[in-house]
């Protein structure tokens, strides 16, 4: 973890609470941390280690993961279990360096001594991979502690960001395109717990197009963890918008609609933000004068984590984090049945509450409000 500042140690305990959580399905682990270094242990021969390790480069908080073996503190057992263990890292570098690190001062050689006896045994065992002090492309780390010595490979990137939880939480408005699922893990990776809403609107939109949000989310709940996906009842708002407002303005109205339950939603659950996958100029209701009467009517700040992206960055990370081929999945999305064939780009915000007073506003987000269907899903399904 990386982290500066006086509440490092509530930090620590949120990545350690949440680490113990993750590994927990792959068997018995002690999970402590020292450092900002979370340690995580097997205790038995039958826990999944590569499993737990796979599952823990998602964690968010843990800027960085090294896989570390233990053994006895003697330098010619630390040099053989270095010999095996990295065996394959060995096979594929071509340049290698050793460090050592001593936390038991009492340790009969210095740091560089075990450094220097290490780095010539694997140099005599792997000869194709030569020492290079300045920048091995593998670095062994040696760390001989209080009970035993560990010996580290390369470290590998982790999911960044900060642990669950830290930053509060925000409802994030989740619809099935590609967009939305990276905004709500890109949110979530700054330590925001996340509440997902979906508008929904059968039947112009089907039951498969909520399953694939469901599905979403699932994915989601691997990063974000255990979450209630909120479903909003919107068929009779867009419908109400179709009737009664100029066919320009037809997404900006439902837009604001979206963002006035969403909000009320966040106040349901404590959430102090809402998030969303909006991002400058893709859309007509994505100018800046959309956006701005669109979170005109919120108290909460509006989060978009993918204003400035090009779309081909979004994509990248929909691949990345697996939800891309859930996305492109062809189902019907509520706006785009809806959508006016020539919307509005530079609406005002005067002109839209005019058009919005020929409906029944808060009748219409009370109802909607009331009907939201909440669905409780963890990283494996719904529970
Ligand atoms: P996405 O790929 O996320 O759908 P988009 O580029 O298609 O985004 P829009 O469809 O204009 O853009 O939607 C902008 C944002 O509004 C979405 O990213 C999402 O946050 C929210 N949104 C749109 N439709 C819905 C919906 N049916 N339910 C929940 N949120 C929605
Ligand atoms: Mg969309």
């Amino acid at each position: 973890m990386v982290l500066k500042g006086g509440n490092r140690r509530s930090f620590e305990m949120r990545l350690e609470a949440a680490v113990r959580r993750r590994v927990a399905q792959y068997g018995g682990f002690s999970v402590g941390s020292k450092q900002s270094v979370v340690f995580v242990e097997p205790q038995s021969e039958t826990c999944d280690v590569p499993g737990a390790f796979g599952s823990l480069r998602g964690q968010f908080g843990a800027a960085s993961l090294n896989r570390a073996v233990e053994c006895e503190k003697d330098v010619s057992a630390i040099a053989e279990t270095a010999k095996t263990y990295l065996a394959d890292d060995f096979a594929r570098a071509k340049s290698f360096k050793v460090e050592t690190k001593r936390a038991d001062k009492r340790f009969p050689m210095t740091s560089v001594e075990v450094s220097q006896y290490v780095g010539g045994e694997l140099n005599e065992a792997f000869p194709q991979c030569a020492v290079n002090m300045r920048n091995p492309e593998l670095m062994v780390l040696v760390e001989i502690r209080e009970d035993s010595a560990f010996v580290h490979g390369n470290a590998v990137r982790g999911a960044g960001g900060l642990p669950p939880g830290s930053a509060g939480r925000a409802v994030s408005l989740l619809s099935g395109g590609i967009d939305s699922p990276v905004s709500t893990y890109l949110a979530a990776r700054r330590g925001l717990r996340i509440t997902p809403v979906h508008f929904f609107s059968f039947p112009y939109t089907s039951e498969r197009a909520k399953e694939k949000v469901i599905e979403l989310t699932r994915i989601l709940a691997r990063y974000c963890g255990v979450t209630t996906l909120e479903v909003v009842p919107f068929t009779r708002i867009q419908e109400e918008i179709a009737r009664g407002c100029p066919e320009e303005f037809g997404t900006i109205i439902t837009r604001r609609f979206m963002a006035e339950i969403a909000e009320k939603i966040a106040f349901r659950v404590g959430a102090s933000a809402v998030v969303t996958g909006e991002n400058l100029g893709q859309v007509a209701s994505q100018t800046i004068e959309s956006l701005a009467v669109t979170g005109a009517g919120l108290s909460l700040p509006v989060l978009r984590p993918l204003i400035t992206f090009d779309k081909r960055e979004i994509t990248e990370w929909a691949e990345r984090i697996g939800t891309l081929k859930t996305s492109i999945l062809p189902y019907e999305d509520c706006c785009t049945v809806f959508t006016p064939r020539r919307p509005s780009t530079k609406p005002r915000l005067a002109r839209i509450t005019e058009a919005e007073a020929a409906l029944d506003r808060e009748t219409l987000i009370a109802e909607a409000f009331a009907g939201t269907e909440k669905i409780k899903i963890d990283e494996t399904g719904i529970i």
